[in-house]
């Protein structure tokens, strides 16, 4: 029961561990899977009073959020032009407005609770790789006008001080996003939880539930929670938990390069502190990390989880196309984690039965959403709003099992056959 070896493992400064579930208890709700959406599920159900249980079959942050690039930022895994035909134009403004509120929950709560050891780092770039800035000024004016939320369209000379790369045209810089070691984070609400009287149980894999009564039974190998109330948060590692959510997701691989440290090599390729991600539908993303010494990479999917080494020199492959003063920068370290995807791409976060409730399939953007999902399952369980019913248009449909994982593979590689296409044309 470690960390696999990640930056984030690496950099850890809280030790910390949180005990295993050794005996029966009781408590209004108990909260399955130790990532954010159950931690911040579970932090904010304790702050409205409510006696939590969470319980963790490896350690808090083990999965995808203790993995991740890192990039706290508006949206959703799916684009607002799959959302609108979808719940149409003003559910999918609300929806945005949520997940706007999903980045700010973890700001503030970076700021109430003294998590400087998140490391936050303001900005993050979308970098266009095709020609677009009448696009990206049409971007900004629609964000200002509908939300209130301020960007700024980088021009292409000045994008070039920032990003040496012959790749790139004009990009678009959002200041209020942000990037953090997504880690600390998640340790930070789980000390928080126990600090408001929660229980936090590492090491605690649920084996068996019992949810027809109206106390639901969760059980472990070594106790039983007993609870009014149980939200099964298990992500891309679901497991031994309802059937209705096992079918619904798939588990999509995705992989992070990290480089040794050059801080004079880097300098001559990135000069910002700016995260950035690129227009690419299949693209790739990286910062700087380490104070500005090393580079962390990341991007590509795969179905099957692969040797993270053989993706990294993909990745790799990657970061030297766009950067060709990097070819003899080194990889230190490459992972991999699995992100939980529903056929629709948007989170399932709902009530799959009384007292009894889901918030996974976050997919490749879930540090705001985790936070907007974990806030709008704690406002129903205490009646407070209805806000979940935003996500009913996307239930728990079924993936279509090893069909679906292959038809995920083969879009993917379309999207980047695409983005390959549309690059050759730009040139
Ligand atoms: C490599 C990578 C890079 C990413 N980069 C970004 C990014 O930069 N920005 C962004 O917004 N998103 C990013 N994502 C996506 C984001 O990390 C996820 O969407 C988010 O962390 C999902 O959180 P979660 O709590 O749903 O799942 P997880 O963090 O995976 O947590 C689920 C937990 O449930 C536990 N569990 C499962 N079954 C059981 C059981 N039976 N009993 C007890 N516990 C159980 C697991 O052990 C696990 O710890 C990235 C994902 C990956 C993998």
């Amino acid at each position: 029961m470690s960390y696999v070896d990640t930056f984030y493992k690496r950099t850890l400064q809280s030790g910390e561990g949180f005990a295993r579930l050794d005996r029966d208890a009781e408590c209004d709700v108990c909260v399955v899977g130790g990532g954010l959406a159950g931690l911040t599920t579970a932090l904010e159900l304790a702050r409205r009073g409510r006696s939590v249980t969470l319980l963790e079959a490896q350690r808090i942050g083990w999965g995808a959020s203790g993995r991740n690039g890192g990039f706290v930022s508006p949206g959703y895994a799916n684009g607002r032009d799959a959302i609108v035909p979808v719940v149409g134009e003003t559910a999918a403004d609300e929806l945005h407005r949520m997940s706007i509120e999903g980045m700010r929950i973890v700001a503030d709560n970076i700021e109430t609770l003294g998590l400087e050891r998140a490391r936050p780092q303001p900005g993050i770039i979308g970098a266009l790789r095709t020609d677009g800035e009448a696009e990206l000024h049409r971007t900004r004016d629609r964000l200002d006008r509908s939300f209130g939320y301020r960007t700024e369209v980088v021009s292409r000379p000045r994008l070039q001080e920032l990003l040496l790369s012959p790749r790139y045209f004009q990009g678009l810089l959002d200041p209020n996003a942000f990037h953090i070691h997504p880690l600390e984070y998640a340790l930070g609400l789980a000390r928080e939880i126990e600090r408001l009287g929660g229980s936090v149980r590492e090491g605690s894999a649920v084996v068996e539930t019992e949810l027809e009564s109206a106390e639901k039974r969760v059980h472990t190998g070594t106790g039983t929670i007993r609870a009014r109330d149980v939200v099964f948060c298990g992500g891309g590692y679901t497991s031994g938990m309802l059937p209705a959510l096992q079918r619904s997701f798939l588990p999509i691989a995705t992989y992070v390069l990290l480089t040794r440290e050059a801080p004079e090599l880097i300098a001559t390729a990135i000069r910002t502190r700016a995260a950035v991600g690129d227009n690419r539908r299949a693209g790739d993303y990286y910062r700087l990390v380490d104070d500005g010494r090393r580079l962390l990479w990341g991007g590509k999917i795969t179905t099957r989880t692969s040797e993270p080494r053989a993706l990294g020199k993909l990745l790799r492959q990657s970061m030297v196309s766009t950067y060709p003063q990097l070819a003899e920068l080194k990889v230190e370290l490459a992972w991999s984690g699995l992100m939980s995807y529903a056929r629709h791409k948007m989170p399932q976060v709902g009530q799959w039965r009384p007292h009894v409730w889901y918030a996974t399939a976050f997919g490749g953007h879930g540090l705001n959403t985790t936070a907007i999902g974990g806030r709008v399952v704690a406002e129903a369980i205490t009646g407070e709003t209805r806000r979940i019913e935003a996500f009913r248009p996307f239930g728990l449909d079924w993936t279509g099992g090893p069909l679906g994982m292959l038809a995920v593979q083969l879009t993917y590689w379309g999207l980047q056959a695409s983005d390959w296409w549309r690059e050759r044309k730009a040139a």
